[in-house]
């Protein structure tokens, strides 16, 4: 590992196609797989490595926003740079860029192929101590035919030493430089670099591939790989428990209530050591509930000046956190709110919102319903209102 740190390794993510197989409105390389997009994967599997000093992504000119988007900033990814129309073209932009402050070897590898394991890469570096350019193949196991335009067989080639090129593909630096340099003058056009290093006079090893290290070509790819990580994520967090929560506050002097963290305007507030929100109480302890974690009267005691007056989120975001320490997610908040006044129903969406966005979930795992006590008891005596939330979440199996 020290000699591959001291040779300071630069990646190319090669990510400025368009992808027009797979369709969509999106290039394939920017589409989320479960949660991250497939070129997020891509460049992850290198910042989970140790022994790669900087990261340099060709995006296609135009996709900038997209790409901000799509991929977090790291210290160690560079600013992305623009390809041209031909993978060839814009490998020679990334290793241009990276000649200012030249790296000893280059590691180029599709943006394309999100499922690079530590191994391969590892494998391919220490092929370089010994080696030019090593490249990641793997052995054809199908029968290869040659076919005419029409789909006829023309022959059945030998399989014997074939192998199928992956990436990502290690060079010296200088040497691909030159290679790629002197194609690109000479007007030739390869499908991969080590075809580029081959022409250009490179020896160029092999070292074993992955089959999991697939190129996501077509919408059919790219929809059986978000299966694959759905389930087996859900099979990961597969601890799923339900926990509930309840909550009532008084109406007091005031002119507007919280509600789920939205201001409602009314002709009282409501009493309370923090805001008195219920919703977002109810909720809280409904999270801590599954989670078995005590309540909120636990973790914000209301005898601890701190939370007086306290805006409640910070009581949601707090059982979020908790949730998320343990590795957990949640499944689906579901909230009742039982008041005469004031009228929840044209705050449901903005409630609704600000709890997805405070508990950090797509809108659609948030459920909020309204009811009156049909003038019943304290709440229909207009004395205050309460709140029952719902909280379904998941955890990886622990050990117990
Ligand atoms: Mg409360």
């Amino acid at each position: 590992m020290k000699a591959q740190l001291l040779r300071k390794t630069a990646v190319l993510i090669v990510a400025a196609g368009r992808g027009e197989r797979a369709g969509g409105d999106i290039p394939k390389q920017y589409r989320q797989i479960d949660g991250h997009s497939v070129l997020g994967r891509a460049i992850d599997s290198f910042l989970d490595h140790p022994a790669i000093s900087r990261i340099q992504p060709v995006i296609g000119s135009g996709d900038e926003e997209i790409f901000r988007q799509a991929v977090p900033s790291h210290a160690r990814l560079l600013p992305p740079v623009s390809g041209e129309s031909t993978r060839q073209g814009s490998v020679l932009q990334g290793l241009r860029s990276l000649a200012a402050d030249a790296p000893e070897q280059v590691l180029i590898h599709d943006g394309a192929r999100p499922f690079l394991g530590k191994t391969i890469i590892s494998r391919v570096l220490d092929g370089l101590a010994h080696a030019t350019g090593v490249i990641p193949a793997l052995p054809i196991a199908s029968t290869i035919k040659k076919i005419d335009p029409t789909g006829r067989i023309v022959e059945t080639v030998p399989r014997e030493g074939l192998v199928a090129a992956e990436t990502p593909q290690g060079f010296r630096f200088a040497d691909i430089l030159v290679a790629h340099e002197r194609a690109a003058a000479a007007g030739k056009e390869f499908t991969d670099d080590a075809a580029v290093a081959e022409w250009a006079g490179m020896s160029v090893a092999t070292v074993p591939g992955d089959v999991s290290n697939i190129k996501l070509t077509t919408a059919e790819e790219i929809s059986a790989a978000e299966h694959r990580l759905a389930g087996e994520s859900a099979l990961a967090l597969g601890d799923v428990r339900v926990g509930n929560g309840f909550d009532v506050h008084t109406f007091g002097p005031g002119d507007h209530i919280m509600l789920g963290g939205v201001a409602i305007p009314h002709d009282r507030g409501m009493v309370g050591h923090s805001d008195a929100d219920v919703a977002l109480h109810a909720l809280t302890d409904a999270i801590l509930g599954a989670l078995a974690d005590g309540d909120i009267g636990v973790h914000f005691p209301p005898s601890d000046p701190r939370w007086k007056g306290a805006a409640s989120e910070i009581f949601l975001a707090e059982a979020v956190r908790r949730l998320r320490a343990r590795g957990g997610r949640i499944a689906h908040l579901d909230l009742a709110i039982i008041a005469e006044a004031p009228k929840v129903g044209p705050y449901r969406d903005a409630i609704r919102q600000r709890i997805a966005e405070i508990a950090g979930i797509t809108l659609d795992r948030v459920s909020i319903k309204a009811t009156t006590n049909e003038g019943l008891g304290y709440i229909g005596r207009r004395e205050g209102i309460a709140a029952h939330a719902t909280a379904t979440i998941r955890l990886p199996f622990g050990i117990e």
